[in-house]
């Protein structure tokens, strides 16, 4: 057995620890409060290497809770469509353990932090694995080649497929977001390029690439990002449509990995203030789960100097807090 065999089945079935989210009245007045005291706040900026998003407004702001029963509840810009961008990788990624099996997942991308910004060659350069973990560029695209599927056009439908699976209903491709990324895309084809020099790209560098940047373009809301967190939430089930996307197991490691890397170099921060699972996007989307009891996502365009929405991780930390959410929190036994 190497390090990245799966560890041995255990004698007894695992068991799985969790709470509910609070009661619907209330999550839907702190969802409100969160969203009130954070439209305020005017830090951050938006982002301007891929042209496009540049033009998104920073007052755009939304939030959303689902919960592992199928409850929704929405705050602000809820029902407003930007491209998925980053927040695509952990369902990519779920979507290959899943055909791979996580033991293989882990050994063909990695799973630990950079502690590098997200597009960072230096990354690739620094670690042995070189990929990474799935949720930096280098990583992702790796993740994105492994998608089972001969050809691209393949692979680009299987994805499509998956992540529309994820969030109940049909995800479309905003042309003009991948037209835009496209023109500007050097930099993620440099990093395929050279992982393939590593053995590290499971397809051809190029078309991997072009696949990749489909699915960053494919048009979500807010509320949508949260369907799509509480699926990984709730063991893999989709809780409005009842369909099983992924495995339970699977989902445990995609979260896992988001509580390492979601937030790139900000993750142990994250983790520190907010103590759950989780990923950013560069348009301003931000998916976090809650095992057990539901997803939560925000939308709002302003970044900080990692590449995470400004108001998006405040809303978040406040109710990570109020609604119990932080997976590290207990109270003592007297
Ligand atoms: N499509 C973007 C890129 O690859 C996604 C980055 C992000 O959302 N952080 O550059």
């Amino acid at each position: 057995m190497n390090s990245h065999s799966s560890p041995d089945e255990p004698a007894t079935p695992v068991r799985v620890s969790t709470g509910r989210l609070a009661d619907g009245e209330q999550v839907q007045r702190l969802l409100t409060e969160a969203y009130e005291r954070y439209a305020l706040v005017h830090e951050g900026r938006v982002a301007d290497y891929i042209p496009l998003l540049a033009q998104a407004s920073p007052d755009l702001f939304g939030l959303a809770v689902v919960s592992v029963d199928g409850d929704i509840f929405t705050a602000g810009d809820a029902d407003y469509e930007f491209s998925i961008q980053s927040v695509s990788k952990p369902f990519v990624f779920a979507l290959v353990a899943e055909a791979l099996g996580h033991a293989a997942a882990r050994e063909k991308i990695g799973v630990n932090n950079t502690g590098l910004p997200f597009n960072s060659v230096m990354a690739i350069e620094l670690n042995d694995d070189r990929t990474a973990n799935p949720m930096v560029n280098a990583g992702a695209i790796a993740t994105t080649s492994l998608i089972p599927g001969d050809t691209a056009d393949a692979k680009w439908q299987f994805i499509q497929q998956g992540l529309s699976r994820f969030a109940g209903r049909e995800l479309q491709l905003d042309g003009e977001v991948y037209a835009s990324e496209t023109a500007s895309n050097r930099r993620n084809q440099g990093i395929a390029k050279l992982l393939a020099g590593y053995d590290r790209m499971y397809f051809e560098p190029l078309e991997a690439t072009d696949v990749y940047t489909r699915q960053c373009s494919l048009n979500v809301t807010v509320t949508d990002l949260a369907v799509m967190s509480a699926t990984l939430a709730d063991g893999g089930i989709n809780p409005i449509t009842q369909q099983r996307v992924v495995s339970a197991d699977t989902c445990k490691r995609v979260l896992a990995v988001l509580a390492t890397a979601g937030l790139y170099e900000h993750s142990g921060e994250w983790l520190y203030d907010i103590g759950l699972p989780a990923k950013s996007g560069v348009s301003g989307g931000i998916m976090t789960a809650a095992p057990g009891k539901g997803g939560l996502a925000t939308f709002s365009p302003p970044l900080d100097s990692a590449g995470n929405s400004v108001r998006g991780r405040r809303a978040t930390t406040m109710l990570s807090d109020v609604l119990g959410l932080n997976l590290f929190a207990s109270k003592s036994a007297e």
